[in-house]
């Protein structure tokens, strides 16, 4: 069975296709720059492969529709790694946000489309591009089942206690204002990828998964569910991440009203666009922040430090939820690659019982790696995540009931 995963954005699209039957990705590829002057389109064949074979170009991309039917000739034309289109047996389409009703993965039909519709001031900047790209996709595959597999899912087993701010309980009612969280779908991946190297069930393990790329968030996991998660509302909330502030006072939009005319759509593109490292350093990407901070910078190492105090704040606070803790993990791009970060992120934690094995931790792994000492009485892990992956195998299992 081929399953073609895509994460459509506002400007770009995403997609993988997989062969389900080993789980391979035959090509995959990247269309950026929608609606811009010059648009770009990347495919590649087989890539994780050694014979990887790379085809780009640029050209005006001006929707979501031509740069879906460039992927698709790709993918389906001349030196397509399938020959025709009905050899695609389901489509999985990742969502950011599904709101209190979407939370299993589901087969597309005009009333999903709706709800995702409805629930776009949540969303605003994700959801839009979402349901374009499911537009697109109904419309070039029209007997193709599709399925939309939720970023939100993974969370809706928190507790009232953990999804409920302190506000007027009527905002709850009318508008359904409550943490959410993201990066479900990794978080949920790499906590059961976590249990089954340590040898658990994942019914019974406790485990907080900490998922460190543009955009950052941690989970905490209790017997098989999501108990606690740093992101709110929107991903806006918890860690430091590359252009995201996180935890701020929620104070601060009222006070830079008064104190420097600002709108609230200006302190929130602010706060999602020029803050997190990006505003403490200029910097958003972490290897040219450490790259700085071997040259001297002080405000690139204030970046770092401010970052993996957060992390280290939010592991003690996911630790005490937990009560015992049978691993920690990292992930995704600096999670996955950062032995600095990582180091940083669980100095002090000794006392908890976190002790990482320095040599390990600088080794570089595309499988899992356990980077704890053996006497750390909790596991520390490096576990590369693959939301794709999680994507393609919930699309199929929805269509095998
Ligand atoms: P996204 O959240 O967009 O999926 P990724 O998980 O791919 O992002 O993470 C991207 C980030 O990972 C980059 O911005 C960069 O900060 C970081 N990163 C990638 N490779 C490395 C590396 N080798 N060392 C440190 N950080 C890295």
């Amino acid at each position: 069975m081929k399953v073609l995963v895509i994460n459509s954005g506002s400007s770009s699209i995403k997609y993988q296709l997989f062969d389900m039957g080993d789980e391979s990705v035959l090509c995959s590829g990247l269309v950026e720059r929608i609606g811009e002057e010059v648009g770009s389109l990347t495919h590649k064949i087989a890539p994780d492969t050694d014979a990887a074979d790379k085809l780009a170009l640029e050209q005006p991309i001006p929707d979501h529709e031509v740069g879906m039917t460039l992927a698709i000739d790709l993918i389906c034309g001349e030196r397509g790694v399938v020959k025709d289109k009905s050899e695609i047996a389901a489509i999985g389409h990742r969502i950011v946000h599904g709101g209190e009703k979407l939370h299993q993965p589901t087969l597309v039909d005009d009333s999903v489309v709706e709800e995702l519709e409805k629930i776009i001031p949540l969303a605003p900047l994700h959801n839009p591009g979402h349901l374009a790209g499911i537009s697109v996709a109904r419309s070039l595959f029209p007997d193709v089942p599709q399925v939309v597999v939720m970023d939100t899912a993974y969370h809706q087993t928190l507790p009232p206690e953990a999804y409920m701010y302190a506000l007027p309980y009527e905002l709850y009612d009318e508008l359904r204002i409550r943490r959410y969280g993201f990066h479900g779908t990794s978080h949920c991946y790499v906590a059961k990828e976590a249990a089954r190297v340590v040898g658990k069930s994942f019914e019974e393990f406790n485990v907080i998964t900490v998922h460190l790329g543009n955009g950052c968030s941690m989970t905490a996991t209790k017997n098989g569910k999501a108990v606690d998660t740093s992101m709110g509302i929107t991903p806006l909330e918890g860690l430091v991440m590359g252009t995201r502030s996180g935890d701020v006072d929620p104070a601060l939009h009222a006070l830079l009203a008064r104190t420097k005319n600002m709108t609230s759509e200006d302190v929130d593109r602010m706060l999602n666009k020029e803050s997190g490292l990006k505003g403490l350093c200029g910097m958003n990407d972490m290897r040219d922040i450490h790259a700085a901070i071997a040259k001297g910078d002080e405000k690139a190492k204030l970046a770092l430090d401010v970052q993996t105090y957060r992390n280290r704040k939010y592991i003690g606070s996911f630790m005490a939820v937990l009560g015992t803790v049978d691993a920690i993990v990292f992930t995704a791009g600096i999670g996955e690659n950062d032995n600095i970060v990582r180091r940083e992120s669980v100095k002090g934690l000794e006392c908890f019982g976190v002790k990482i094995d320095e040599e390990i931790n600088a080794q570089r792994a595309s499988e899992p790696l356990k980077i704890s000492t053996d006497d750390s009485s909790v596991a520390v892990w490096v576990i590369p995540t693959n939301e794709e992956l999680a994507i393609a195998r919930e699309t199929k299992d929805v269509l095998n009931g």
